[in-house]
């Protein structure tokens, strides 16, 4: 435990929660330098004009632009901007949870460093959230980018994740999106898993809303992606759709795969053999015999990989606590 969460233990829940501001706007930003400003004074404004108690969160991932300098000076000079500098370029996603270990808010929103996302949507999104949702995500109904390169591969994409996560939102790559604090801290993020977001969450068994907002052109500096970006999100998804899928009980997916495969060429074997022993037929060129020795080392190698899988899975949870269920509230008469 390192000295700021031993402080945040000793204070009672109610200094804690006097503290917490509602909103902790979380941006990850990289070269943005002609954007920050304005963007760190939209947001300021709108959750003033909604009197929000709130934190902005910085997160500067790498910057070479003076995007550095310029929000060292503004978080020294606005006591509601805080400042992350990463020593490195990490990553959007990196970025990103970054800012969610340094975000204190009761909710948390995500948003571009780029003036594409307005903030002016923050409000609605609030009262979406009080709607009782968990995590409520942008839909850019209206997107302002690229057709080849960007709103294409990303049409692609939003439909494969919703066949393969079953959330069902229509734009996971919108970064406007507000979650509930609780929520965000049991999700790790790794690789671009930025985007899918919804659906970790959704594994978490959090409830998800969506709701129509706006989205500029980008007005200053050029998007850090291209087409490449499609390929890493393709390998994200088939990382989520393990998650989803196996993550507490690999054996039965891999061992059942496995011990058909095995029965099977176990069965096509004896089949061979006793045609072999008992009739005399030669078996040596027959492609039955080719079949049934890949299907059985194919058993076993599944069956074994289930285990290892098995023995993965328990490290995954025991190692940082993970229970393998999320508690959305106890009701209890006594007092606790
Ligand atoms: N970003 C980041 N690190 C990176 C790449 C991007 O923090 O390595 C930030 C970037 O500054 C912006 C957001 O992530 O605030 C989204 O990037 P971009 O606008 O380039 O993506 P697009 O909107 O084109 O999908
Ligand atoms: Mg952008």
């Amino acid at each position: 435990m390192n000295r700021s969460t031993l402080a945040g233990a000793l204070k009672s829940p109610l200094e804690r929660a006097m503290e917490q501001p509602q909103v902790s706007a979380v941006v990850p930003i990289y070269n943005e330098v002609e954007s920050v400003p304005l963007l760190v004074e939209r947001i300021a404004n709108v959750l003033q004009q909604n009197s929000f108690s709130y934190e902005i969160i910085c997160v500067d991932d790498g910057s070479t632009d003076g995007t550095t300098e310029l929000l060292r000076q503004l978080a020294q000079s606005r006591s509601d901007l805080k400042a992350v500098v990463l020593r490195r370029n990490y990553g959007q996603t990196a970025a990103m949870a970054a800012g969610f270990n340094h975000a204190q808010g009761q909710v948390i929103i995500t948003l571009d460093g780029d003036l594409q996302n307005d903030p002016a949507d923050i409000p609605r999104l609030m009262a979406k959230l009080d709607e009782g949702y968990d995590l409520v995500s942008g839909w850019r109904k209206e997107r302002q980018d690229a057709m080849v390169t960007r709103l294409i591969p990303s049409r692609i994409a939003n439909w494969l994740i919703r066949k393969v996560t079953e959330v069902k939102i229509h734009d996971y790559g919108c970064s406007l999106k507000a979650y509930r604090s609780e929520l965000v801290r049991d999700m790790n993020l790794y690789g671009e898993l930025h985007r899918f977001l919804p659906a970790l969450a959704f594994i978490e068994g959090a409830r998800i809303g969506e709701m129509p907002v706006q989205h500029h052109a980008r007005q200053f500096g050029k998007s850090k992606y291209g087409l490449g970006r499609t390929f890493r999100v393709l390998m994200d998804l088939a990382t989520i759709f393990f998650m989803k899928k196996f993550l507490t009980r690999p054996m039965h997916v891999f061992g059942l795969f496995g011990l058909f495969a095995m029965l099977l060429g176990i069965g096509l074997g004896g089949y061979l053999t006793v045609l072999k022993l008992g009739f005399g037929a030669a078996i040596g060129d027959r492609p039955l015999l080719i079949l049934a020795v890949v299907l059985f080392l194919t058993g076993i190698q599944l069956f074994s990989f289930g285990l290892l899988a098995e023995l993965a899975m328990r490290t995954y949870h025991e190692s940082q606590n993970r229970p393998i269920y999320r508690v959305r509230e106890v009701v209890s008469s006594k007092a606790e």
